[in-house]
């Protein structure tokens, strides 16, 4: 007998679930409860859909990391009795909680895909029933009874990409997110075309580990021409800072001023972590291709390699939140964990 697989949607806020109320013309929360009787089409699909909203739905541009361990534990508390998870989320910070839900669950075996949409469910025009159908039809996909993805997803446009993979580049076009460094996992068209090769592969035997802190006391440091000392030596001599993120030019380059080495380094010998990721979207950190960044790593800076600065975020304060030395944290750092970065 074929059980058809249980998918939990999880709606956290975001356009996707609003719905305009056509005599006002304004956007509104959409009624969850009321969900499949809105999207007819989702009683097509090949399995059974429970859905769960947050108390209190938010764009996502209110996100923090209460919010993402609050949706960390919806999953966790509900992980066995799912085949799988479809996470709705406004687009704007979608790439940072999908990476922070990356890193929170260890060994996981399931799909977790987030979707969005750029209009609302109740659009004319909307793609938030392509995106919310196909994510679904994706996180119910099995092989021999089994998850085909197992891995942190993110759909949008016909495309499900690793979600620490991504980032937003466009904030009016369908296709909204990127992978610059990373292929598709997925693609939608006639048949949900599937990348077997670049998905996670998952060892069954290992039990899933659920990860729950997050030390959100860093600070992402944009460069840019003119940069100020004083500025910089100000935020950089804040007591609370605990960990330190360089997006920084090209392959990983900066100003070569005695000043801003001084100040990294001075950091670095604290104990605080400094990460260096590029501001490009595709590409590699590698520190010591250019003069310009040789400074930073004898100063012990640590390299981001090709990670987004959303995924650098998130697992800066995860590995915070774990209380590692700075050495540990540095190889881990350094080192792919869940496939957010790039093995030569
Ligand atoms: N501002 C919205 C949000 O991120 C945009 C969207 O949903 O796409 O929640």
């Amino acid at each position: 007998m074929n059980i058809s697989p249980n998918i939990l949607l999880i709606y956290t806020g975001g356009t996707i679930g609003m719905v305009k109320d056509f005599k006002t013309g304004a956007l509104v929360a959409f009624d969850f409860d009321e969900l499949l009787l809105n999207i007819p089409e989702l009683k097509q699909l090949d399995c059974s859909i429970d859905t769960i909203s947050f108390e209190k739905p938010i764009d996502s541009s209110d996100m923090n990391v209460d919010q993402w361990t609050e949706l960390g534990g919806i999953i966790n508390d509900a992980y066995n009795d799912y085949d799988g998870f479809v996470v709705l989320h406004g687009s704007d910070t979608m790439s940072y909680t999908a990476s922070a839900i990356s890193f929170m669950f260890e060994n996981l075996a399931k799909p977790i895909i987030f979707t969005g949409s750029q209009l609302p469910i109740g659009d004319l025009r909307t793609d938030a029933k392509e995106n919310l159908i196909t994510a679904v039809q994706i996180s119910a996909l099995q092989k021999k009874g089994k998850p085909v993805i197992t891995e942190v997803g993110l759909y949008f446009e016909y495309k499900l990409l690793r979600a620490n993979r991504t980032t937003k580049v466009n904030a009016e076009h369908f296709e909204a997110f990127q992978s610059l460094n990373y292929p598709f996992l997925v693609e939608s068209g006639v048949h949900l075309k599937i990348n077997s090769a670049y998905v996670l592969p998952v060892n069954r035997r290992k039990k899933l580990v659920y990860h729950t802190h997050f030390n959100n006391n860093i600070i992402v440091v944009k460069m840019f021409p003119g940069i100020n000392e004083h500025i910089l030596k100000s935020i950089f001599s804040l007591e609370t800072i605990e960990g330190v993120i360089l997006e920084t030019y090209g392959a990983g380059n900066t100003t070569t001023k005695k000043w801003f080495i001084t100040m990294v380094s001075d950091l670095v010998k604290k104990g605080v972590p400094v990460v260096n990721v590029t501001q490009c979207i595709g590409g590699s950190v590698e520190m010591g291709k250019y003069d310009t960044s040789i400074g930073l790593k004898k100063a012990g800076v640590i390299s981001g390699k090709d990670m987004t600065t959303e995924a650098a975020v998130a697992k800066l304060m995860y590995l915070l939140g774990e209380n590692l030395p700075l050495k540990v944290l540095k190889t881990i750092y350094e080192t792919s964990i869940r496939g957010e970065i790039s093995e030569n």
